[in-house]
């Protein structure tokens, strides 16, 4: 028989047990990661990552993201749909990294998670020396036609630019990640981090893109610095405007790592704060009117 309480899963960004406090629960509705008829999503006092928890298990996670056959993930090559998604990717990956293909020195390059490859393709056509981790095998097979494929982050410190891009979101420890990044990465290198923004939610009433059972963790700007910090990355000020739309895009430096900056967590309340005034009497999200700017 199952226990009747689950223990709160430890921060994934901090990898150890901190003061966090429930922040929403919702049902389950048949999601394949998380089994169980609920989940909570829990904010950490100290770094400010919004977390799922239970966490799906190691063997739902590698089924999920490595099945071929799953609808919405699989990408079908021979659809002309899905050619135009993939560029439209190609396009968002290299107006994220424009900013710095110009100024900084070319070297090796690795992205973990890296899909079709869409980003290292805008790195490698600018000089780099492209390497690619990638579990879903399709994907793989699709980028190992342009770039190094490897199965694991190496532990020597050898690439000058460490790209993780919508990746940290779905994985069970993004702390432990960025950490084995770190080891990676060679003196001044630099980091470029993608996800999804939390803050989104407020606007969005996506609670579930924010946080969610394929969403297991939510950053804030805040959050991701912090998660930045503790594993060694300095954030910097990017050569150039990195927005876009819904997202955050993080660019640091190689460094010590140091401790999170207090008062992330009261971000995270303000969003759910405001998701939370636009709920009408059936607890369905009303946007709020939306000014025209001029
Ligand atoms: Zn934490």
């Amino acid at each position: 028989m199952l226990p009747l309480v689950e223990p709160w899963s430890e921060c994934p960004a901090c990898v150890k047990d901190t003061p966090k406090r429930a922040l929403h629960v919702t049902r389950n509705r048949k999601s394949p990661l998380i089994s169980g008829p609920y989940y909570a999503v829990l904010g950490c006092e100290r770094c400010g990552l919004a977390y799922v928890s239970p966490r799906p298990t190691t063997g739902a996670m590698n089924r999920f993201y490595e099945d071929e056959d799953r609808d919405g993930w699989t990408v079908r090559h021979d659809e002309v749909g899905a050619a135009a998604k993939r560029d439209k990717k190609s396009q968002l990956a290299s107006r994220a990294l424009m900013p710095i293909l110009g100024p900084r020195r070319q070297g090796r390059a690795i992205d973990i998670g890296c899909g079709a490859g869409d980003i290292l393709n805008v790195l490698k056509h600018s000089g780099w020396t492209t390497v690619g981790i990638e579990p879903h095998a399709a994907l793989a097979a699709i980028a190992a036609q342009q770039h190094q494929m490897i199965a694991e982050v190496p532990r020597e410190p050898t690439f000058d630019l460490v790209v993780l891009h919508h990746v940290l979101e779905h994985l069970l420890s993004p702390g432990g990640l960025l950490r084995e990044a770190r080891a990676a990465a060679a003196p001044g290198a630099n980091l470029l981090l993608g996800v999804p923004a939390f803050e989104e939610a407020a606007t969005s009433g996506n609670i579930a893109r924010a946080c969610g059972p394929i969403h297991i963790n939510g950053f804030t700007w805040a959050a991701l610095r912090n998660a930045a910090l503790m594993a060694g990355w300095s954030p910097i000020a990017p050569p150039g405007a990195l927005v876009l739309k819904g997202r955050h895009i993080l660019y640091a430096v190689a460094s010590d790592p140091r401790p999170p900056e207090p008062g992330a967590l009261d971000v995270v309340l303000d969003v759910l704060r405001q998701y939370g005034r636009q709920l009408d009497r059936a607890g369905e999200f009303v946007p709020a009117t939306v000014q025209a700017s001029t």
